[in-house]
């Protein structure tokens, strides 16, 4: 046959996510850890490595990772779910919570893969856009309106805490009036909490529609292993285990994992380091005249200037990759930083001083 039947019609005019990735000196993009694990944990990976039977499936639920994961959240395992990345957990809360006649509460500007996810599974998005404020906040009066509103039931609604590209977090009044005000699967989604300090995970138990996201892509240096995961009450985890790829995370991933999770605490000063860098570089990019730098409770940086566009290319020329949201209407001149190795951060400031100065 030289022709094919069309793919199904929420693919039309889609265009897949891009994290505009390109290889570069310093990788400061994609919100990573900017160091690598360590040595002698890296060690213990290999060992463990080894005694993975590669021609067995994986254990589908990852029961060992789940029983560490559960244990040091204060739960059991039937609270706990792993995916592989956040991403797939942010994609199966649409397959689960959405579809057809059904609506996600989402509030832009935030992680993008959330209404695209809905798009893919025909879910309706209901956008109630943050305030144009410093700290770009939700709503309150609109988000609980939104939810309460019974001629248009909202089945879930995701909240980036911190916001992802913006870089605050949500007051955790307000989380708790939303989880209050609607029986709407609510995900707080936690992928940066190592660098908050703040986490929903006390109000879990109170709250049958609360879901937490956390991944081990930011904090514990694994975005090459994709492996995240959810903590929810047992009955919300079953409707996830039914969507679910059975073997979604690998046997190789699994014992990286375990013994990531297993020397956690040896990430502890690395994140300090993150949060006092966070603070220089803010600092610094205050310091530089004509830009200006939004709070950040995450691993990077949102800042705004006249000429974002060329300012991006000057530091791509110069090494360093940075995420332009200049042509998004809601981040106009917007350029995001993730906050690297002290040297990385000095490279950046010099190399924007520099583009500002020269003209
Ligand atoms: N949530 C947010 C807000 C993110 O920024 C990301 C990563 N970019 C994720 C979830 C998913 O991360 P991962 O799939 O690497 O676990």
């Amino acid at each position: 046959m030289d022709k094919i039947a069309a793919s199904a019609p929420q693919l039309q005019g889609v265009i897949p996510y891009d994290p505009k990735y390109l290889p570069a000196d310093m990788m400061l993009s994609a919100n990573e850890n900017p160091s690598d694990v360590a040595p002698e944990i890296r060690r213990e990976i290999e060992r463990a490595i080894r005694k993975v039977e590669l021609n067995r499936y994986p254990d589908p639920l990852a029961n060992d990772l789940r029983d560490m994961i559960a244990e040091d959240n204060g739960l059991t395992r039937e609270w706990v779910l792993v995916g592989n990345g956040g991403d797939e957990l942010l994609f199966n809360t649409a397959l689960a919570w959405g579809g057809p006649q059904r609506n996600f509460l989402n509030f832009p500007p935030t992680f993008s893969v959330y209404a695209a996810n809905a798009r893919l599974t025909n879910t309706n998005v209901i956008d109630i856009p943050r305030k144009s404020d410093d700290l770009f906040g939700i709503d309150e009066d609109a988000a609980i309106a939104a939810l309460q509103d019974k001629a248009r039931p909202v089945h879930y609604t995701i909240i980036a805490n911190p916001n992802n590209p913006t870089g605050k977090m949500s007051d955790t009044t307000f989380l708790n009036n939303i989880l209050k005000s609607t029986d709407a699967l609510v995900m707080v989604d936690e992928a940066y909490f190592e660098f908050s300090r703040n986490t929903m995970r006390p109000y879990l138990e109170e709250n049958k529609n609360l879901v937490i996201l956390r991944t081990f892509s930011k904090a514990f240096s694994l975005a090459g292993v994709r492996l995240g995961y959810i903590l929810a009450h047992p009955d919300v985890i079953r409707e996830y285990i039914k969507v679910r790829q059975p073997y979604s995370v690998d046997a190789v991933s699994q014992a990286i994992a375990r013994v990531v999770y297993a020397n956690r605490a040896a990430f502890e000063p690395a994140i300090d380091g993150i949060i006092a860098e966070r603070e220089r570089l803010i600092e610094g990019l205050r310091s530089i005249p004509g830009i200006k730098a939004f709070p950040s409770d995450s691993n990077w940086v949102l800042f705004k200037m006249d000429r974002a566009k060329e300012a991006w290319q000057h530091l791509f020329d110069n090494g360093i990759l940075i995420r332009d949201f200049s042509a998004s209407t809601e981040l106009t001149d917007c350029l995001r930083a993730t906050v690297g190795l002290p040297e990385q951060n000095d490279a950046l400031l010099t190399a924007l001083r520099d583009f500002v100065l020269r003209r």
